[in-house]
């Protein structure tokens, strides 16, 4: 038979790597309450048509990346999300979210995208997002800028930089990519293949490019900053001052355009030196235009989305290291006939909080086990302490507490009170 194995570049997360993206969703929550954020889970599969209506027709993703197939029972053309933005705006919109006013919200889970699989670049990766709905403000931007730095920090993280740019409104865009599109014409002879066919279509993203022989004609094109208007500049000011008075540095890269098309005014990522290629952890911008272009009734939007697996590998790569679950105690238990009474007494202490895990042996024939053995699992699975429930301690309705990682005694602890004998056990947490 042919060994089953998981798609290319979709992965498994095991343990003990599991623990720390279980650490690193629970700061994020955290994190998400105190600044009034809220949880949102939106299906995975969505109609093709939201991809291709949210994202943009020409962009990379709905070109050539987004896991496309057709129901076979109904015919329906259905795409595993590639992104998260335009299902929360369906949300928002099918079920009425803004009607009492702006929504802060968030999100973690998988997308999917057909990318060549590489390092920091998977077919399933995980995004956690946050997404402010139905505020104008530029103070919001630098709020859900300010969100995102606070992550790093709560995480440990060091060297992360922010890149900002605005992209202005529409028609700023529309006098800028004219002026873009001649610049280009007249260095023609210096486009790749992708510039060519991007020229027309969605000539900004020309300046995202990283071909090296197009670094002269992109550096030398007109730049959008050059073309904003007094308020759209003005909402940049209030963004950066407000970043300023955080104490958070940032700087303007023209060329930052991100993939999207629904993007307008601000735009950022956080960027790192230390991932190769794939040196962008986190972006976004705002979207005002998106929720009425999904059907919804106008309201401004702004949001990023970070990827889990790029921030977990910066995280190793400056060896952080993350906390793994402690486990309280390792019950060893000295005949099978204990059994019964002693998984009672575990489901007890569980319910009391304590982090208890049980011997299991051989075969029931075998029994569970020589107590040395069983002491030595007891020591590689990391408790602090082993229970050792043997014939005398059964005898008195007791049990041996035993220290596995730090000096001292072995004690008998009595198992009438339960509560007592659970935050003994606990107590160092
Ligand atoms: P890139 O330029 O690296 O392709 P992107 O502009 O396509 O990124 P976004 O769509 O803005 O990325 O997604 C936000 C974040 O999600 C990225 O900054 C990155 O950290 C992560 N990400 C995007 N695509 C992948 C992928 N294929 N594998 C792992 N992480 C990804
Ligand atoms: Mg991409």
């Amino acid at each position: 038979m042919q060994r089953l194995a998981a798609i290319k570049g979709m992965n498994d997360i095991l343990p003990p790597d599991s623990a720390r993206w279980e650490w690193l969703e629970s700061v994020v929550r955290s994190l998400m309450q105190r600044y009034a954020y809220r949880a949102i889970r939106t299906p995975i599969v969505e109609p093709t048509a939201l991809f291709v209506r949210g994202l943009g027709q020409v962009t990379d993703i709905v070109e050539k990346e987004m896991y496309s197939f057709e129901d076979r029972l109904n015919g329906e053309q259905l795409t595993l999300r590639p992104e998260a933005t335009a299902g929360v705006v369906r949300a928002v919109v099918e079920h009425s979210l803004l009607h009492d006013g702006g929504k802060r919200l968030y999100y973690m889970g998988p997308m999917f995208r057909h990318e060549r699989p590489q390092r920091g670049r998977y077919r399933q990766f995980h995004q956690i997002g946050a997404e402010a709905l139905g505020f104008p403000g530029a103070e919001m931007d630098a709020e859900i800028i300010l969100l995102a730095h606070a992550l790093w920090a709560e995480l440990g993280l060091q060297g992360v930089r922010l890149e900002l740019n605005s992209l202005g409104q529409p028609d700023e865009r529309k006098a800028h990519r004219a002026a873009l599109i001649a610049h280009f014409e007249q260095h023609r002879g210096r486009l790749d293949e992708d510039a060519q066919r991007r020229l027309y279509t969605n000539p900004l993203r020309i300046l995202d490019t990283k071909n090296p022989d197009m670094q002269a004609v992109v550096e030398s094109a007109p730049q959008l900053m050059d073309y904003l208007g007094d308020a759209s500049r003005q909402h940049l000011q209030t963004v950066q001052s407000i970043l300023d008075a955080a104490g958070v540095a940032w700087r303007i890269n023209p060329r930052l355009v991100r993939g999207m098309d629904y993007y307008n005014l601000t735009v950022f990522e956080f960027v790192t030196d230390q991932l190769g290629a794939q040196g962008t952890i986190c972006g976004g911008g705002r979207y005002d235009y998106l929720i009425e272009e999904m059907g919804g009734k106008p309201a401004p939007a702004v949001g990023w989305a970070l990827g889990v697996e790029r921030v977990l590998e910066l995280l190793r790569e400056q060896q952080r290291e993350t906390p793994a679950a402690p486990l309280d105690a390792y019950a060893v238990v000295a005949d099978a006939a204990f059994l019964p009474a002693v998984m009672a007494l575990l489901q007890r202490l569980r319910l009391h909080g304590v982090a208890v895990q049980m011997h299991s042996g051989a075969a029931q024939a075998q029994g569970l086990g020589s107590i040395k053995a069983q002491f030595k699992k007891a020591d590689a699975s990391g408790a602090r302490f082993a229970l050792v429930f043997g014939a005398d301690e059964m005898q008195a309705g007791a049990v041996a507490v035993k220290p596995l990682r730090e000096a001292g005694e072995q004690k008998q602890l009595s198992l009438t009170d339960v509560a007592a004998l659970a935050s003994s056990l606990q107590s160092a947490r």
